[in-house]
Formats: structure tokens, sequence, C-alpha cells
């Protein structure tokens, strides 16, 4: 994503953030010539560090870099997240003989090779064993 043009949202503030490409939002920091140095909006919320930085040229703002990891997921990945549990439901409602488990481990894997770094905690896949076994009530009774 770098080299990409910076677009922006406006908070619930009315201020202006950089969002990028996983729609990660950063606020303004510090201005020093060209360069716009910005923090993830979550870092009190979150506790996290992760920092863009955007470069204006000719007139145009572009995302220079972003340095990583998020500690926290991005709208996009919710998002993800939620089509792939969705999806791992349907799916363990029409095969009953796949284990919760095996699901889990797929939905992890899903995630993962979209290289986003998703949190998954162990309640969530509790909420997700028990859609699994709801929608297989559903699905078979
Ligand atoms: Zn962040």
């Amino acid at each position: 994503m770098e080299g990409s043009l910076a677009k922006f949202v406006l908070s619930q503030m009315k201020t202006e953030l950089l969002q990028d490409n996983h729609k990660f939002t950063y606020r303004r920091k510090q201005v020093k010539g060209t360069k716009i140095y910005w923090m993830c909006s979550q870092k009190k919320a979150k506790k996290c560090y992760a920092r863009a930085t955007t470069e204006v040229k000719d007139g145009v703002q572009r995302i220079v870099s972003i340095l990583g990891p998020h500690t926290h997921s991005s709208e996009l990945m919710r998002k993800k997240v939620k089509e792939v549990e969705k999806e791992a439901i349907q799916n363990a409602a029409r095969n009953p003989t796949l284990s919760t488990r095996v699901v889990l481990a797929e939905v992890a894997t899903k995630l993962q090779t979209d290289s986003m770094a998703v949190d998954t905690s162990s309640s969530k896949s509790d909420t997700l064993s028990k859609a699994m076994f709801n929608g297989r009530k559903e699905h078979w009774t």
C-alpha cells in the first residue's frame, strides 16, 4: 500500500483521519516539511503504536510508509471475519460430520492467508461454536 494515494475520513469528532487500504485510521501527529506523521487512531483505546507517514508532492498526498503491526482489527478485517465465519457456519450446517475444531481451524487458516492480523480470541471461538451448533439444529431438525 506504500505509494498509494492518501485517503481521508472524518472521525466522530469531525477531525480528518488518514485511512489506509485495510481501513485502519490514523490521527495527524506532526508535519515536517513535505512529510506528515500519523499515529493509529486506536492508540489510546487499543494501546496500538502503528504509525504512518505521508508525503505531499506536487499537491498530491501519498502514503510513503506504514509501520505496524496494529494490535486490533480494522473495519475491513471485521467484515472479512464475519463473512468467513458465516460461510463456515453454513458449511458446518450442511456437513454434520465436520467437527467444530476442524471448522474453526479452517476459519483461522482462511483469515491468515489474507495476511491480516486478526484477533481471534477464545471467547470468539465459543461464539462461533455456538453459532455452528444452532445452524446445525436449524438445518437438521
Ligand atoms: Zn492500530
